[in-house]
């Protein structure tokens, strides 16, 4: 979780918020020019319902813009919790080659059958990816470079 985001829509919503103060004290103003009992000035009213008009234009793009990211920061989070929910089924398995990669836990199988995955995959760009392979090695599906050794077979001569 980004928290630099979080203090980037404090201060959204805080613009929002201050835009919308700003359009209630012309609403004020407005409001004075009608009841001082003589005849407002027309002129000054137009400008200030032009301003007000402006004021609450902005005041809805910002809202709108506020939204937009609190839902983007929404769906971030269930994504993250997701994804620890996800690496939570796995541990971190040694082969007997001393390779380290994560394996499915037994008692978080949900019915999948036994599998290894990625350590660089999950750690680095939280994907889970699987390793696969029948030889010495097991190779990742994501990124081939990323491989495994499980066994040592000798070489038959
Ligand atoms: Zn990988």
């Amino acid at each position: 979780m980004e928290f630099a985001q979080i203090g980037e829509m404090i201060g959204l919503a805080s613009s929002a918020a201050g835009a919308t103060g700003k359009a209630a004290d012309t609403i004020q103003t407005i409001k004075g020019l009608f009841q001082s009992g003589s005849e407002p000035d027309t002129d000054q009213a137009a400008k200030l319902l032009n301003a007000l008009a402006t004021e609450l234009t902005a005041a809805n793009m910002m809202n709108v813009e506020v939204s937009t990211a609190l839902k983007a920061l929404s769906q971030e989070l269930y994504k993250q919790d997701e994804f620890e929910k996800e690496k939570g089924r796995y541990e971190l398995y040694r082969t007997r080659q001393n390779d380290m990669v994560f394996k499915l836990k037994t008692d978080q199988s949900n019915g999948q059958p036994d599998h290894f995955i990625c350590p660089v995959c999950l750690n680095r760009d939280k994907l889970v990816s699987f390793i696969v392979g029948e030889g010495d090695y097991k190779i990742c599906q994501t990124d081939r470079s990323h491989h495994f050794k499980f066994d040592y077979t000798p070489m038959q001569f």
